[in-house]
């Protein structure tokens, strides 16, 4: 059985077409299946239109997050929920496109794969500035932790083995993209064109993307903290430089002028310490937030067709 995760974050426009799309052409091709929307606290009548298609249609399921917790900690909640033997990762605009979902699972049915991951062929309407700017942002986390991460996509088909890996990292700061890769597993490429967006606006602004970037490249590679030894040594070995020619000056009785290269040296070593500690205290930030243990997410309640439709479901903080 194939299951479907589908994280949706105010999608009232695209949840009824994509169930419907996305069945249709599993019906087509005789594959078992089972949809997972995951309600990501919308605020409009998403929940609605998710529990209504999961009281009818035993195939579906609806998950209503008490908030919104983000994309991330939908796709793990999907997981978490998912009985397939395989699971597929869609976005609920259907700009991934679902006929790849099928190319997806017969490499998975037919080859001894675990891992089929999509790369971005193209990237749709994205701008020139977007582009780079992802692009860079891959670079850097792909150079630091050894993964191939260029073009790389939460579209993505895994098996009930990497699944159940990706559930046992206990990590609360999650990354999807890169933990579904650095899980390993034997890993095959498909590659696929971004659709436009056909119904609603894509969720991201520009400093949430920024923010996006430095959290995972956080919580994903340390090599940030080795900046902060970069500069060291730098600084380090400017010092031994000045401090030598200082001597030399001192020694020969024309000791430099003073105060421009003090005010200099302060500005330049005291702005490096504070952005060193800046990067320090990032760090320190996610160890305090990954120390806390809380919860990925809160479900508030879950659809299913069954005689109880809905059940409430009490997920409490034993800490709290
Ligand atoms: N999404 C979500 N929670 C959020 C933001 C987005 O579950 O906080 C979902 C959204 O409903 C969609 C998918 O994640 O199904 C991708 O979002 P979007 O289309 O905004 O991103 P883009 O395609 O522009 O990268
Ligand atoms: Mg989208």
């Amino acid at each position: 059985m194939l299951s479907v995760i589908i994280p949706s974050y105010n999608e009232e426009g695209n949840i009824a077409k994509t169930a419907s799309v996305i069945s249709k052409l599993l019906d087509s091709e005789n594959i078992d299946y089972e949809l997972i929307f995951i309600n990501d606290g919308s605020t409009d009548k998403s929940w609605e239109l998710i529990s209504a298609l999961a009281r009818s249609d035993e195939r579906i399921t609806g998950i209503n997050f008490s908030r919104n917790f983000g994309k991330e900690s939908a796709i793990f909640a999907g997981l978490e929920a998912a009985k397939g033997d395989c699971c597929v990762l869609m976005d609920c605009d259907r700009q991934f496109p679902p006929e790849v979902m099928i190319e997806m699972y017969h490499i998975w049915q037919n080859n001894d794969v675990d891992v089929v991951e999509g790369k971005k062929r193209s990237r749709g309407n994205e701008s020139i500035l977007y582009k780079g700017f992802s692009k860079l942002f891959y670079k850097l986390i792909g150079s630091s932790s050894g993964l191939d991460m260029q073009d790389a996509s939460d579209f993505k088909l895994l098996d009930r083995a990497a699944v159940d890996a990706l559930n046992a990292m206990p990590e609360r700061l999650t990354f999807f993209r890169a933990m579904s890769s650095w899980v390993g597993f034997k890993t095959e490429t498909v590659f696929f064109d971004v659709a436009d967006r056909e119904v609603g606006e894509s969720k991201w602004t520009l400093t949430n993307l920024i923010k996006f970037a430095i959290n995972n490249i956080t919580s994903f590679t340390s090599a940030p903290m080795q900046l902060v030894t970069v500069f060291g040594v730098i600084t380090f070995l400017i010092s031994l430089i000045l401090g030598a020619h200082t001597l030399v000056m001192k020694i020969m009785g024309n000791s430099a002028a003073g105060f421009p290269t003090v005010i200099i040296l302060q500005l330049l070593t005291s702005s490096i310490i504070m952005f060193s500690l800046g990067i320090i205290g990032y760090y320190l930030s996610k160890i305090y937030e990954e120390i806390k243990q809380r919860p990925r997410y809160i479900i508030r309640d879950i659809a299913k067709k069954q005689t109880k439709t809905t059940e409430k479901k009490d997920m409490t903080d034993d800490e709290e």
